[in-house]
Formats: structure tokens, sequence, C-alpha cells
């Protein structure tokens, strides 16, 4: 089938809720993908921050693999092997001491979401607490996450949401002071916001909603789940300010293509929070995501994957900060780590569109922002790579 036939075929029947892109991808090797027409791409999307190691990865791909053929399922009411070991991993790796493994980023906000609420109803005997989330925030598209998403466009066709959500600004602590108040059981913040437009968080933003959140007995709640796993330079973001939350949560890269979530505690959270009853899942950290995230985290290990994020960033950061220089419609980058942004005065989805043609992928984020997030094993031929692309687009504009 031609391309043209792939994508009218898909027209047909996916329901539309998106506006894709006219590629259709087959396969991939390192950082690079090929479409049905064997067209070469160079990758600075990884799948919206997932496919941390790029496509085809041997290791990975050996231990899902030897998985597939023992067991791919059991159900959570027995116990499994790989899951265990993907958890000892995963809370070393966060620092924390208690994990609930999902199918979703979402599912990880939704189980989050209720562990904090779990939280104040058990320290105050009664239910009615209220969270604080941040403006420009995105935490998934079911109804519980929709509603702590700081986006009034994505939420409005849906209301009435959960009550007793609050909205603050990002990066102002004034603000999320304001918005405090007796009810208030937990903040829930990115790290790095993601989609709103790769805003990273103020050191004292968050040292400040540490100090606050301490005082009040109110829990701090990090979404890790795109700017985690490594993709700052530590293998999760909040590790650059050294503050710690109380609950956090991971997707995307963690399961590197397998769908897989999780929302991890502090002992003295789950102490007060989920007890049997409250919360499951049926496929939630299988023996087969259980195999991947626990592969994926040997292989961030042994290929030291945060000192080479640390290592490349800055040229990253270079050669984007080069385009500011150069192009007056480039207004400012920012970003951390290999999660980086570049504001644009120019559509930002018509230059995506025109990378594609030059064999580049990148997406968009917010309204105005060009958005790397590729794959963390790129190198500086890749990074030289993008540039060349880009500015073939960015000369055009
Ligand atoms: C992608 C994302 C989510 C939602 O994760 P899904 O796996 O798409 O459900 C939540 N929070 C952040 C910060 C994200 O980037």
């Amino acid at each position: 089938m031609s391309k043209k036939e792939y994508i009218n075929k898909a027209e047909a029947e996916l329901l539309h809720t998106y506006n894709r892109f006219p590629l259709v991808l087959e396969r991939g090797e390192g950082v690079y993908l090929y479409d049905t027409d064997g067209k070469q791409y160079l990758d600075f999307a990884a799948g919206i921050a997932v496919c941390a190691f790029g496509y085809g990865k041997k290791e990975l791909n050996d231990a899902m693999k030897e998985q597939i053929d023992k067991i791919l399922h059991t159900s959570n009411l027995y116990y499994n092997t790989p899951v265990i070991d993907a958890a000892k991993k995963a809370l070393k790796a966060a620092d924390m001491d208690r994990i609930f493994f999902t199918n979703s980023g979402t599912e990880a906000i939704e189980g989050a979401m209720k562990a904090a609420k779990k939280y104040a109803y058990t320290r105050d005997g009664h239910a009615g607490h209220e969270i604080i989330a941040m403006e420009h925030s995105f935490h998934g598209r079911s109804l519980g996450a929709l509603s702590i998403t700081g986006n009034a466009h994505y939420r409005e066709p849906f209301e009435p949401l959960i009550p007793g959500i609050r909205f603050a600004r990002f990066n102002d602590l004034e603000s999320v002071k304001e918005q405090i108040t007796d009810k208030t059981c937990a903040v829930f913040v990115e790290t790095v916001q993601g989609e709103g437009g790769i805003y990273p968080a103020k050191q004292e933003f968050l040292t400040g909603l540490r100090q606050i959140c301490d005082e009040q007995d109110i829990l701090l709640v990090m979404d890790e789940i795109q700017c985690g796993m490594g993709r700052t330079g530590k293998m999760f973001a909040w590790q650059n300010y050294g503050v710690k939350p109380d609950i956090m949560t991971c997707a995307k890269a963690l399961g590197c293509g397998v769908p897989v979530g999780a929302f991890m505690m502090t002992e003295k959270t789950a102490e007060k929070s989920l007890v049997p009853g409250d919360h499951g899942t049926t496929y939630g950290g299988n023996p087969f995501v259980g195999a991947a995230v626990s592969a994926v985290f040997d292989l961030m290990e042994k290929e030291h994957i945060t000192d080479h994020v640390q290592e490349i960033t800055p040229y990253l950061e270079k050669r984007l900060d080069e385009f500011v220089q150069k192009y007056s419609f480039v207004k400012q980058r920012r970003g951390l780590g290999l999660m980086q942004g570049l504001v644009l005065d120019v559509p930002v989805g018509k230059v995506a569109s025109r990378a594609l043609e030059e064999g580049l992928i990148v997406i968009t984020a917010g309204e105005d922002v060009l958005r790397f997030v590729p794959p963390l094993i790129i190198e500086k031929q890749h990074i030289d790579e993008m540039a060349e692309k880009l500015d073939r687009v960015f000369a055009e504009m």
C-alpha cells in the first residue's frame, strides 16, 4: 500500500482525536526511524520522550522476548518475580519506599491523586480535601488527571470534573500560598513542565514548596512522567534540585515503549495511604512489563545514561542557542538536559511539518514551542545533523 492509502484507511477507522503528521512509521534503528516508503528520519521526539535507547536495543528486546516465552501475565492476585526486581530498581533510583505499577502515565496520576486524598482522609478522619495544581500543567486525559491539568481548553467540554481543585501559577510561590486552605491535601507539580511549553521549575520554587508542604503536612507530588528516567541528567529531575517529593509519578521512558507507569511514595506517606481494597489494576506490573522495566534500569546503569546526558546536554544547548542568535523569530531556548524547547514567533506546527520533509522528527509543546526530547543515546553527530536540517527549515521561514 502507498503512504496515502495507509493514511486514508487510518482516517476512516480511527476516532479522529489527533491531527497526525502524514507519516507512517514502520521500523527503527538507533536514533533513526523509517517510514513505509523507506525514507529515513532522525528522531528528536523519541515517541514523546519514551524511547530513551532509541530503537532496536538488543538487550531490551532480548529481555522482553525471554519473558514472553515464560509468562506474560498473572494478574495482581499473585506475586511475580520480574515485577519484584523492577520495583527494587525503581525504588532505588528514585530513593522511594513503595511503588504501584500502572499501565500509563495518566493512571499513575490517578493513583497519586487517590493516594494523596487517602493520606489526608486517614489523618483527619474525614474526606473533602483539595488539591492544588499548576497552570499550564499536563497530567493526562482521564477525568481525574484532566481535573488537575492546567489547560481550560482541554477541561471545558468535560466539566464538571473533580471538585476541590485549585490552580496556582507555576514558579510562583505566593500564588500557591494563596490557594492553600485547611482542606489542602497535596500540591501537584511537574518538575519540568512538558506539554505546557518546557518550563523547568525554579530552585526557589521547589525549595519553597517543600517547606510549605512540610509545615502544613501537605503532600508534595511531582509528576516525573516526561522529565524523569534520566532525561535531565539525573534519574529523576527533582534530584537536580535536591527537593524530594512525598509521591512521584513515572511513565514514558520507564518502559521505553512498553506501556507502563508507576507512582511511588515514601514510607511515611504510605503508612496513612492506600490499603487493600482502595486501588487496583488487572494488567499493572505484570511479568512482561516487569521484565521490560527491569531491563531499562539495568541498561541505564550499565550505559551510564545520566553521565551521558550531562555530557551531551551543553552541546545541544549550544547548537540550539545558535538559532536564537541567528534567527529573530527564534525567541528563546529553555529546558533541562535533553528536554529542550525553542520559543518561536512563527507557527511551530508548520516548522515541525517542514522538518519531516527534511527527514527530522521534532514535536511541539504549548502554543509556540518546538520541543526536543531525543533518545538519550544521541551523540554530537546527531545533534549536528539535527541542526543542519533545522537550519534549512528555519532559513525558509
Ligand atoms: C505524557 C504525560 C502524562 C500522561 O501520560 P500517558 O502515558 O500519556 O497517560 C502525564 N504527565 C506528564 C507530565 C506527561 O508528560
